[in-house]
């Protein structure tokens, strides 16, 4: 035997292939040759390989070796190809029997002293070994719980070279994958913890129910960030598509627990202010990483600081959140992550951020005005709900009567509001109130009553209102009434989502 054919799988973003590799010895001087697009790593892959197999107790085979990666056409990055190039080049070799792995997927990286090592983005990897009809992997120890998360796959793992060569010759053992860790309980922050800011929980809970983005305006101290991480914790749990969405992001950015499964709540990321671009919609070389962005995909991302964010991060973020995903130039073609995000963006209304809000500000009023203009393009134009929050007086801290209303209690509400309106919306695919376009609100059989849109007309006659924000209130009344149990929304209604977008001509 001089030739053999090992699979794997490479990815490019969140999608797999399956890859062949395939080990050739011929006669000819001592070296080895690899072909099929092979990227920096790939090459580094040659000089681990020998070590590790040396390393192992085998002999490298002093002829010329031919490792090639099929097909080539497909860019390979990463180091998840070592495990499999090894085992290709042993079993051409002669040292392994020739139809062991038949059928079977390796995945992992190998250190110089032969241990296989983790590597990001297993998930997805035997995501794409099942749906090509692949029923077998050996995996990382460390990668093996999630590997696991994949249905109608067994899933065995290695710590060594050395033991898969015994697996495969002397019918040594392999690992079983971990056990699963517990469940992770609810998520850990409550709204009941949040006294008073009774329009910043009414208005995180509107923006739960019809998936509307969020902006808070306020002074340092005003419960911003604690209104914002508590977002999670009143949105409905991911479906099972989502759930593996989610985890194979996670998987990819190398972020997921050893011994989690499928990420079952919907994500929170908050990058600090100073964040680079790449940190928040992702790259890296190699095997590119998801940003902050992607990996808060059907989860929340929260920009705290919004104000003192570059402008230039600040257009880089403009067309993820526009697209929902992340479209990243690289050196060989381009790599998509998705970035479905709910956005939760604060604000201090002004440079001075003075604790005690308005009363003490002393910044010019032209210096208000440019500290939060630069938002208003990339970012301001998409988000619904704008409130500005007062400070929390020490009163209202210390006189509040009766607890305030727990998460599980205001995602019980979320949930039924979700589902009226994912029944209205079903037969047009919008999910989320927010989805909607706004023309289509303003045309029957959705135009509401003439009476009922009085103080709507009066704000945009006033000024008070742009035409875009006349629709983001008409989106806003159809959230309400599907929070209130109604089949559309009233005259209190509108009214109400008006309110929820007063932090508008207050801030700008
Ligand atoms: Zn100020």
């Amino acid at each position: 035997m001089s030739y053999a054919r090992v699979l794997c799988v490479g990815l490019l973003g969140v999608t797999g292939h399956v890859v062949e590799v395939e080990a050739d010895l011929s006669p000819g001087l001592p070296a080895v040759v690899l072909t099929g697009l092979p990227d920096t790593a790939l090459h580094e892959a040659r000089d681990r390989v020998r070590a590790a197999v040396v390393n192992s107790g085998n002999t490298w085979p002093n002829r010329r070796i031919t490792v090639n990666l099929l097909p080539a056409a497909l860019p390979k990055q990463g180091s998840a190809f070592d495990l499999a190039i090894a085992a290709a080049m042993l079993t051409s070799a002669g040292e392994l029997p020739p139809a062991a792995l038949d059928g079977v997927v390796l995945l992992g990286e190998l250190g110089l002293d032969g241990a296989v090592r983790p590597v990001r983005g297993v998930l997805p990897m035997v995501a794409a070994a099942a749906a090509a009809g692949l029923r077998r992997v050996i995996v990382p120890l460390a990668n093996a719980r999630e590997a696991t998360v994949v249905p109608g796959v067994t899933v065995e793992a290695v710590d060594t070279l050395r033991r898969l060569v015994g697996f495969l010759r002397d019918g040594g053992e392999l690992l079983e994958p971990p056990p699963a860790g517990p469940v992770p309980a609810a998520p850990g922050y409550d709204l009941a913890d949040v006294a008073g800011q009774e329009m910043g929980r009414y208005g995180l809970e509107v923006a739960a129910a019809g998936g509307h983005h969020l902006a808070l305006f306020g002074p340092p101290g005003a419960g911003k960030t604690m209104l914002a991480e508590r977002l999670p914790s009143i949105l409905p749990e991911l479906d099972d598509a989502a759930a593996l969405e989610v985890t194979a992001l996670h998987s990819i950015a190398g972020v997921l627990p050893p011994d989690g499964g499928l990420v079952r709540r919907p994500p929170y990321q908050a990058p600090h202010h100073t964040a680079s671009a790449a940190a928040l919609v992702g790259g890296g070389s190699g095997l590119a990483r998801p940003g902050a962005l992607s990996l808060a995909h059907r989860g929340v991302l929260f920009l705290d600081e919004a104000a003192e964010i570059p402008s230039a991060t600040l257009q880089a973020l403009r067309q993820p959140l526009e697209k929902g995903r992340v479209v990243l130039a690289r050196a060989r073609g381009t790599t998509v992550f998705p970035a479905r995000v709910q956005l939760v963006l604060a604000a201090n209304p002004c440079p001075c951020a003075s604790p005690a809000g308005d009363q003490h500000c002393t910044c010019p009023p032209a210096v208000r005005r440019r500290y939060l203009a630069k938002l208003s393009g990339p970012l301001l134009d998409r988000i619904d709900i704008r409130l500005t929050l007062a400070p929390l007086s020490a009163a209202q801290l210390t006189t509040a009567t009766a607890p305030a209303t727990s998460s599980a209690e205001i995602a019980a509400r979320v949930a039924t509001a979700r589902a009226a309106a994912a029944k209205r919306w079903a037969d047009d695919g919008w999910r989320v109130n927010a989805d909607v376009p706004g023309p289509v609100l303003r045309r029957a059989p959705w135009r509401l009553p003439v009476a009922d849109t009085a103080d709507l007309r009066e704000s945009l006659d006033k000024g008070l209102l742009s035409a875009r924000g006349f629709d983001r209130v008409l989106r806003l009344a159809w959230t309400i009434a599907d929070l209130d149990g109604r089949d559309r929304p009233g005259r209190a209604e509108v009214s109400e989502a008006i309110q929820l977008r007063m932090g508008e001509s207050h801030a700008l």
